[in-house]
């Protein structure tokens, strides 16, 4: 009961209900901090520093081009009515003659085809810079990730970290795609505009400038108020879909418990809360459209009157107000957008940080250069020796999970690693991979410390077959092929046979080509841990590491993969992680270990004439299998 509960809430915690939204991208500041953060990836943008600067002007006359035709269109709310009243407003610069409707539609649809070409060629040039740009950082942000430290992936759920920085850097591909050139247009737009509008009549602008853009100001704010509701009527619904999604995947543990109505009270739960902020969010919705209609259009009413009363009296002329008009839509949208983009802004700065922080994070000293080599066969084996080593988790200084390890192993020896779950085994494992580096004392490969080694030459001689085998999505081939890409045909065959996973590969139909994983068979743990065994022998390593390689088969098949074991251990330094103390009985040594110390060491015979720990152990096991 206990252990079922413990995997049930183990899976719980790694999807982290209390964060739904870990894959949204990050916001940042819209400070100095942020623009920080921008110069950041000023490395990426570098090579392409040219067609990027190209693309940035080509927004700017884009903007000017904007305005322009803009200009023209108020220029046709003037034909054909007697231009003599209303004086101002920017002489057009364009060799026209500004009564004649067919010169100022010629010159409009010029305009229009110049500016569309424009855009064409700076969206051409923005994508051909991003997506390069992309490849690199998507690049980089991989090989930082699978490089870091294993203590890197102790506390983040590794899935969630992968689906975020892909988010992240869809955001950055967001940012200099549409959101930067967006920023210098509206700004463009903004300025220029309101020049425009002060040449037409100074006292109508800084009417429209007292009023719209207050009443647009607090639309935003109102805005932001409801998008944060919003937000959070979108936590809350996220929140009660992983209670689905945790349910239906534990629902073996929730069926075999009686779980369902707790299950679906919890649910009940989250979904009233859901209600209750939806609810809420709806009615600030409305008074949020009330807002608009009396404020906004207000406003907008307020400057038609004024301009309409200035028409009347002569001060504007009909040219000059359709210009003005047209002109104030242009620019008030302007202001609109550029909330937005700051908006979207604010999330690229967001995702650059993350990014980058991820790209410039220390990593672990692994060779990407070379893809692989193949290892010298003369050696016999690697020497081990723990020196006193201490270690604790990162995360959990306060235990010492290895507490004075002194332990040396031979070249060739086998050495079995006994004692209950939790005595740190792995743990001890993991320090001679150089997953973990030890807190205290020294650990030692080929009488050199492991920190001097070269860690991919190192690991390169080692082969680990863990306890969680998960395979690849390709075939059975690549995936004992994993060990060492260059094998022959006959050479993966035969570490197939070895580990006794030939008879099933057979059965299949496609053999060796049969895919696993997702779109292909799935395999039961013992073929699993068959081929993942397969895949340490093809590797034909130094050092063999087997943490519960064997803990899945039955009986039977261990027996006799027990034989084949015995003489694949001989050529090489192994250590055998065990629970099944029946299958390390040939090892060289036993060492039983307890509590992160070593508390005996020797073969199955002295230890078992000891009468200590270990025939205690072995007692045990036999008592449980024979009642
Ligand atoms: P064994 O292999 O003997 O079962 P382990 O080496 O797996 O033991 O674990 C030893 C102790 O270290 C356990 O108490 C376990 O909870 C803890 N431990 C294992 N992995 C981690 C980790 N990544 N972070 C923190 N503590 C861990």
């Amino acid at each position: 009961m206990t252990t079922q509960r413990k995997s049930l809430d183990l899976a719980r915690s790694n999807r982290t209900p209390t964060d739904p939204n870990a894959n949204a991208p990050a916001k940042a500041k819209l400070n100095r901090d942020g623009f920080r953060q921008f110069s950041r990836i000023a490395p990426y943008l570098r090579p392409h520093r040219l067609k990027f600067a190209i693309g940035i002007a080509l927004i700017t006359v884009s903007g000017i081009l904007t305005l322009l035709v803009t200009r023209l269109w108020g220029q046709l709310g003037g034909v054909g009515v007697d231009a003599s009243s209303g004086q101002g407003g920017f002489e057009l610069p364009l060799p026209i003659d500004a009564g004649d409707l067919k010169q100022i539609g010629i010159a409009i649809f010029m305009v229009l085809v110049l500016q569309s070409a424009l855009s064409f060629i700076r969206i051409w040039l923005f994508g051909e810079i991003t997506t390069r740009m992309l490849k690199a950082l998507r690049e980089d942000a991989f090989a930082s990730m699978i490089t870091q430290p294993m203590a890197f992936f102790d506390n983040r759920r590794v899935g969630d970290l992968g689906s975020r920085i892909a988010a992240d850097i869809e955001a950055i591909r967001d940012t200099f795609t549409v959101v930067l050139a967006e920023l210098i247009r509206q700004t463009i737009i903004i300025g220029g505009g309101l020049l425009a509008l002060m040449t037409f009549s100074w006292k109508l602008t800084l009417l429209m400038l007292g009023t719209l853009p207050v009443a647009m100001l607090a639309a935003m704010g109102f805005g932001r108020f409801i998008r944060k509701l919003s937000k959070k009527t979108q936590d809350a619904i996220a929140g009660s879909n992983t209670i689905v999604s945790e349910t239906l995947t534990g629902i073996v543990s929730v069926k075999a418990f009686a779980r369902e109505a707790f299950e679906l009270n919890r649910y009940r739960q989250r979904i009233e809360e859901v209600r209750g902020i939806a609810l809420r969010t709806a009615l600030w919705r409305g008074a949020f459209a009330s807002f608009i209609i009396v404020m906004i259009f207000g406003a907008i009413t307020l400057v038609l009157f004024q301009g309409a009363t200035m028409l009347k009296n002569g001060e504007l002329s009909s040219e000059q107000f359709f210009s003005f008009l047209l002109m104030t839509g242009l620019v008030a949208g302007s202001i609109g957008g550029l909330a937005n983009i700051f908006g979207d802004l604010q999330r690229g700065f967001g995702a650059i940080e993350e990014v980058m922080d991820l790209i410039v994070k220390e990593r672990e000293a692994v060779d990407l250069t070379r893809l692989d080599t193949p290892r010298s066969t003369d050696s016999q084996g690697l020497t081990i020796r723990f020196d006193n080593v201490s270690f604790h988790y990162p995360n959990r200084p306060e235990t010492m999970v290895l507490d004075g390890i002194n332990l040396e192993l031979t070249a060739g020896e086998t050495l079995a690693l006994v004692g209950g779950s939790g005595a740190g085994k792995s743990t001890l494992a993991s320090l001679i991979t150089a997953f973990r580096a030890p807190t205290n004392g020294l650990l030692e490969v080929d009488g050199m410390a492991v920190a001097n080694h070269d860690l991919t030459a190192l690991r390169r001689r080692m082969a680990l077959v863990p306890q969680e085998v998960i395979l690849f999505g390709g075939t059975i081939e690549e995936n004992i092929r994993y060990g060492r890409p260059g094998a022959s045909e006959a050479d993966v065959r035969k570490a197939a046979e070895d580990a006794l996973a030939l008879p099933f590969i057979d059965g299949f139909p496609e053999g060796f080509s049969t895919l696993v994983g997702e779109r292909g068979i799935q395999l039961s743990g013992g073929q699993r841990q068959r081929i993942a065994l397969a895949r340490a022998f093809l590797r034909d390593p130094e050092l063999l590491l087997l943490d519960e390689a064997t803990s899945a088969l039955d009986a039977a098949s261990e027996k006799a993969i027990q034989n084949a074991l015995e003489r694949l251990l001989q050529k090489r330094t192994s250590l055998v992680i065990a629970h099944r103390l029946s299958t390390v009985r040939s090892a060289d040594r036993i060492a039983v270990m307890e509590g992160g110390r070593i508390v005996e060491i020797g073969d199955h015979g002295t230890l078992m004439a000891a009468g200590g720990r270990y025939r205690e152990l072995v007692e045990h096991q036999l008592e449980d299998t024979n009642p």
